[in-house]
């Protein structure tokens, strides 16, 4: 007997290579064969009369064959087969293209069933390659899968419809529970699957999609919350006193009015009795920074060690540097970094301070996973993630200590919605202001034949004592990533850039070389910092007012949003030049959104439009499983609903253990394990 995970080539009519090709659409067994939902519909359905048929979308037409299509040769490898069909509205004119085959199935007297968009006057309507259905094979929706090279959507109707029958008593076994059902109106099981493939009507259809959403949502929600710390435990960690006036006294400017309210929040969040879920998310340069600083000097204070996880060296090493430098006259306080470049004997040594405790504030990279790291009493865990770390890196680190606390930092772009799923448990505190006395940031989009104005533009600002970056043009095929920003250096340092001091910062170099550059950068020992991407994250040189991105066009607007921001940091007047000559048409509205706004809101919105979910997170990196059915910008309600919906359940049995969430957490558990590599 068939179930669900028996592999697809069970079924009739799936052999090897049907097999072969099915696997390419993600479909292994036949229960994913079962959700491989249709992406469109046709509406066999409602049999529109010849005579009132719309024109510009398409129709079902019932009418019958007049005679037999009459084939004419228009030239070598151009065939035309007309016919005229009838039905109680009048006539309408068909012709099929090159087409023997189906012509040579119509019969003159039968009716059929005509699938297309009619074209021609009002008088005499036509209808050039149509689908065609004997009448008889009845009128209805019917579903348009995604394909894939050799598989059509004809054949996987048939195989969905047989695999329904096979799972037949499998549709009775529900996900979702009943109670939960019939508080939130949602239809069974059963009914989703059979009206998602095969609806009996638009009402059907509607029912089985909001379900089918509903559960998918409900299941990833669920299956976060279960990764994430439980809300419900309490903590031992008791932040007492509230350190943030003395830590003013220690920086050299005054935190912004946001600064101020997100450290509110979070330190009384902190002296609760559930350890604190935060998310900062502010837009890059709102000052996140400062926020952890303060927070970490609160936690420290009050007798407790606190840890900060970084995506880079650079980055771990930067905020290691601020932070020496902002602690630097008070004692009470010591700084460590902990990166995989570290000599052993010097891991050795910030290990062992971290143990005994004579290290209080620890910044590093994912060396900080390392089981050899231990704390002697950890209060709070910071990630400074900009989307790069996954829900179980966190909980590694929040492991480390007694149910700490956890302050997770984002730059913007990531759209609401997708916060409110990946951050589903966090509360959530917005830096919604820039700190005072920044200049804008103006944006240009200019082709390469004014790649030579751009470099004068660049000469200027140096010569005023500024700086600049510059982001190399992506590598072509057959070249390697150095040797073309090794090409691409020498060219400016001998060429436009003459006489200036050019450094290069490139992936493949040793943490040790690229950790050397930066801070010859940040000392402005380099004035033109040419790099690939490494720098896109989080690096702060305040001096650096202007940035070139060559290629522009091979970049993701949420990319570029982060390469814009490493400028406009400081007093100066900043400028953003995006070099590209590409002319598609998805690649000009990004250069355009990024001329149009600075807003990492907006951007990320438009990024989500642009790029769609799937593609967000850049793969699965993040250990959210693809969505198969569910779509961010449009389901918001029914995320709103499944996300109380699984709230509530969790709240009530959050290890699924109830006879009646029995199943529901197989079924969660299977929906992470699909993406089980791609955590870590
Ligand atoms: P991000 O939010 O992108 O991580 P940073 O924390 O790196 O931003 O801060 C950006 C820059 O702004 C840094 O140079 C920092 O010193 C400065 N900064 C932060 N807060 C303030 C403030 N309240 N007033 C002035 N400058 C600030
Ligand atoms: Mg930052």
């Amino acid at each position: 007997m068939l179930t669900a995970t028996s592999s697809v080539q069970y079924l009739k009519g799936v052999g090897e290579k049907r097999a072969e090709q099915l696997n390419k659409l993600g479909i292994y067994t036949v229960g994913d064969l079962l959700s491989h939902f249709p992406r469109q519909y046709e509406d066999w359905s409602a049999v529109t009369p010849i005579a009132s048929a719309p024109r510009d979308v398409p129709c079902c037409i019932r009418a019958t064959a007049m005679a037999k299509p009459i084939e004419r040769f228009i030239r070598k490898g151009l065939s035309l087969y007309t016919f005229s069909a009838v039905d109680a509205s009048g006539v309408i004119r068909i012709t099929l293209f090159n087409n023997k085959y189906a012509a040579a199935k119509i019969e003159a007297g039968r009716q059929y069933l005509f699938f297309g968009t009619v074209s021609g006057s009002l008088n005499a309507p036509e209808l050039s390659s149509p689908l065609i259905e004997p009448a008889e094979s009845g009128t209805r929706i019917r579903p348009i899968y995604p394909l894939t090279a050799g598989i059509t959507s004809r054949y996987l109707e048939k195989e969905v419809g047989l695999a329904l029958l096979a799972l037949d008593k499998e549709l009775d076994h529900d996900p979702l529970p009943h109670a939960l059902r019939s508080q939130y109106r949602l239809c069974t099981y059963r009914y989703a699957m059979e009206n998602i493939h095969f609806p009996t009507d638009q009402t059907a259809l509607e029912t089985a999609r909001r379900r089918l959403i509903f559960e998918e949502l409900f299941l990833l929600q669920l299956g976060l919350f279960r990764l994430k710390n439980p809300s419900h435990t309490t903590t031992a960690i008791h932040v007492k006193q509230d350190y943030t006036a003395d830590f003013q006294k220690l920086l050299p400017f005054s935190l912004t009015g946001a600064q101020s309210r997100a450290i509110a929040d979070a330190v009384n969040d902190m002296r609760g009795t559930s350890p604190m879920n935060r998310l900062l998310h502010g837009d890059v340069g709102s000052g996140k920074t400062a926020v952890a600083a303060c927070l970490a000097y609160t936690v420290v204070r009050n007798g407790y060690q606190c840890v900060m996880m970084a995506p880079t060296e650079i980055l771990a090493q930067q905020h290691y540097a601020s932070f020496c430098r902002m602690f630097e006259h008070d004692d009470r306080i010591q700084v460590g970094l902990l990166t995989g470049s570290l000599t052993k004997k010097q891991k050795d040594t910030v290990r062992a301070q971290i143990e005994d405790g004579s290290c209080q504030l620890l910044v590093g990279t994912h060396a900080l996973l390392s089981d050899t790291v231990r704390f002697q009493n950890l209060g709070l865990v910071i990630t400074d993630e900009q989307h790069r770390f996954g829900v179980r890196q966190r909980s590694a680190l929040t492991a480390k200590g007694e149910s700490p606390h956890l302050l997770v930092m984002s730059a913007t772009p990531i759209p609401r919605t997708l916060a409110l799923i990946v951050y589903g448990d966090l509360d959530i505190s917005v830096l919604d202001e820039l700190p005072a006395g920044r200049s804008p940031i103006t944006t240009y989009a200019i082709g390469t034949d004014k790649r030579n104005r751009a470099y004068g533009y660049v000469r200027k600002f140096i010569d005023e004592g500024r700086q600049a970056y510059v982001v190399c043009p992506l590598v072509e095929d057959g070249e390697t990533d150095l040797v073309a920003a090794e090409t691409y250096v020498k060219t400016l340092a001998e060429g436009p850039l003459k006489g200036y001091r050019v450094g290069l910062l490139h992936g493949k170099m040793k943490p040790r070389e690229k950790e050397q550059i930066m801070q010859e950068f940040a000392q402005n020992r380099i004035s033109v910092l040419v790099s690939t991407t490494v720098v896109e994250v989080g690096v702060d040189v305040p001096n650096a007012v202007l940035m070139v991105v060559e290629n522009a066009e091979r970049f993701g607007l949420a990319q570029l949003h982060q390469l814009r921001g490493r400028v406009g940091r400081g007093q100066y007047a900043s400028s953003c030049i995006l070099i590209s000559d590409a002319q598609n048409e998805e690649a000009t509205r990004r250069l355009k959104v990024m001329c149009a706004t600075t807003d990492g809101f907006r951007i990320a919105d438009e990024d989500l439009k642009l790029r769609g979910p799937g593609d967000f997170f850049g793969d699965r990196q993040h250990g959210l499983p693809q969505l198969k059915i569910a779509d961010f910008l449009s389901d918001m309600t029914l995320l709103r609903e499944a996300q109380d919906a699984a709230r509530d359940i969790h709240a009530k049995d959050p290890a699924l253990k109830t006879v009646e969430n029995q199943y529901l957490r197989t079924c969660v558990d299977a929906l992470f394990a699909r993406i089980g590599g791609g955590l870590n």
